[in-house]
């Protein structure tokens, strides 16, 4: 058998090349892992850009309350709306979201 591989000069994958290919992929989804925080944060970074994200809401957990003291009007990716209470948009989440809302993206605005 091993003699065949070497008449047709084929050679067959070894064990340590499919661990490589192995360790590889686990390496990339790793860094697929941590590349997703760090992908919100850069949007957090950008949000004085003022334009409206595209993140799902349900992605970042958005909800129509405030956690704590922690609401979309002191977040630094809020775009106010009209008046106080009206509702505005975000450099992060798609659509329109609450004054009052909160999202696991948060990140207090600088004042
Ligand atoms: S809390 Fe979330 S949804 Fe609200 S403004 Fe900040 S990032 Fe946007």
């Amino acid at each position: 058998m091993e003699d065949d591989a070497k008449n047709t000069g084929k050679t067959q994958p070894s064990i340590s090349t499919s661990r490589r290919k192995l360790l590889k992929s686990a390496g990339v989804a790793t860094l697929g892992l941590v590349a997703a925080p760090d992908l919100l944060l850069s949007r957090v970074a950008r949000a004085d850009s003022r334009h409206p994200g595209d993140v799902p809401k349900k992605a970042v957990q958005y909800q129509d309350t405030p956690k704590g003291n922690q609401t979309c009007s002191n977040c630094r990716a809020f775009i106010p709306g009209p008046t106080p209470s009206a509702q505005g948009h975000c450099t992060i989440v798609a659509g329109k979201v609450s004054p009052q809302g909160w999202c696991s993206a948060w990140s207090k605005a600088s004042s």
